[in-house]
């Protein structure tokens, strides 16, 4: 049972207040008190303002004190975009990039997303777990306590239906909140090569009825682009999974346009994500939607790409724009909340408050649980990242480097660094 905290010693509380979603200007306002306080009553919190009021409320004075030492405390980070159940690292592919050989060139020699559903099949659901349970250690160790996780190694039904299963396990059995995605349509599997309109007609006509059936998911996602699923396939598996309940997710605009983003506003998505390859019409279509842009940097760095998603543009003709780590083997094999929050800045020129709102309150909106998380409110659930920093925008601006020395999820102290 979590204690009743009186958290000080906040030098800057970035409370997220305000409207949800966040879009153009509004996205840089953090809702900032300073010598700020949080009262947590169980695993909500009941009272956030100035130090010196909060501290003279009754029940300030029977909480349990946590004093933060002059810390930047924000709400937790909120992952909207990861694979997290995978059996392997691909290091060894990494370094093959790096030499010179093309994806397609990985791939022939059995390489690539293939190498990873061939390991996850005959993978146990306690080494999935295993592997996956030290990565949420990581997550919390660097600030994150809500993370969305997708299916797509196993692309069969007993092998989608384990990772689903883990992510259900794991939900249960350690303290970060995981969202779980069905991502059937991560890539046309090897039985069906030649024909991944069978594949397409076996997801809506059986698993996803059968994944909604059984609570195992609460969105669908389809990686719609070159080499993948086409518009009009992703279109029948998006809107199979809304009739069942499953709310649309995309990878869409990546490798390629394809018209993917004008298709997660036509199912009413909740994200699409990628959109390194949006055009103008893309991007004012966007904006005058409720489609929240995931933008996933992460992954272009990793892959040396220099084409980062336009966040400026998206940003400034009012799109609601945010942040994932995209955490996978192939792409994006970063858990650092803070990390993707740097790339953001420097690489797509979002200012540091900005990068902040994108990576809480905003994917908080886009995973439809901004009333409990996404901002540090009276009622909603006590989910705290403290930084060792004395600005908020140090935050982004020690890249690779994680200084975060608390994390609280529902009001239990889950990572703390001491010095
Ligand atoms: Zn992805």
């Amino acid at each position: 049972m979590p204690a009743d905290w009186l958290i000080t010693g906040c030098s800057e509380l970035l409370t997220l207040s305000g409207p949800v979603p966040r879009r153009g200007r509004a996205l840089g306002d953090l809702g900032i008190i300073r010598d700020g306080a949080v009262l947590v009553h169980g695993d909500r919190i009941t009272a956030v303002g100035p130090r010196s009021r909060i501290e003279r409320l009754g029940e300030a004075r029977r909480a349990e004190k946590l004093d933060l030492g002059g810390r930047v405390v924000l709400p937790g980070f909120v992952d909207s975009h990861t694979h997290l159940v995978f059996p392997e690292c691909r290091a060894g592919e990494y370094e093959q990039r790096i030499s010179g050989k093309t994806y397609e060139q990985i791939a022939r020699a059995g390489g690539g997303i293939r190498s990873t559903v061939k390991l996850l099949r005959s993978t146990s659901p306690k080494a999935l777990k295993d592997r996956a349970m030290y990565y949420l250690r990581e997550f919390a160790a660097h600030g994150t306590t809500t993370l969305e996780a997708k299916s797509g190694y196993g692309l069969d039904w007993e092998s989608e239906l384990k990772i689903l299963r883990v992510l259900h396990d794991l939900h249960e059995n350690q303290p970060l909140d995981i969202v779980p995605t069905f991502l059937g349509a991560h890539a046309v599997p090897p039985e069906f090569d030649r024909r991944p309109d069978a594949y397409v007609d076996l997801l809506v006509k059986h698993w996803i009825p059968a994944v909604a059936t059984a609570g195992l998911a609460e969105f669908c996602d389809v990686y719609c682009d070159r080499g993948a699923f086409t518009v009009a396939q992703a279109r029948r598996i998006l809107m199979a999974g809304r009739v069942c309940g499953l709310v649309p997710r995309v990878h869409a605009e990546q490798l390629a346009h394809t018209g993917a983003a004008r298709l997660s506003i036509e199912v009413q998505a909740a994200s699409a994500d990628h959109l390194e390859k949006v055009d103008r019409a893309d991007i004012r279509a966007l904006a005058l939607s409720n489609v929240m842009c995931t933008l996933l940097p992460g992954c272009c760095f990793h892959l040396g790409l220099p084409h980062f998603a336009p966040a400026r543009k998206l940003i400034d003709q009012g799109a609601i724009v945010g942040l994932a780590t995209d955490f996978n083997p192939g792409t994006s094999p970063t858990l650092s909340m803070t990390m993707i929050l740097s790339l953001a800045c420097t690489q797509m020129r979002m200012t540091p408050a900005e990068a902040v709102a994108a990576a809480t309150i905003n994917p908080a909106y886009s995973l439809r649980q901004h009333d409990r998380i996404g901002s540090v409110e009276v009622g909603k659930y006590a989910d705290l990242a403290a930084f060792d920093v004395a600005a908020y925008q140090e935050i982004p601006y020690y890249f690779g480097v994680n200084l975060c020395t608390l994390t609280m999820k529902r009001g239990v102290v889950i990572h703390s660094k001491k010095y």
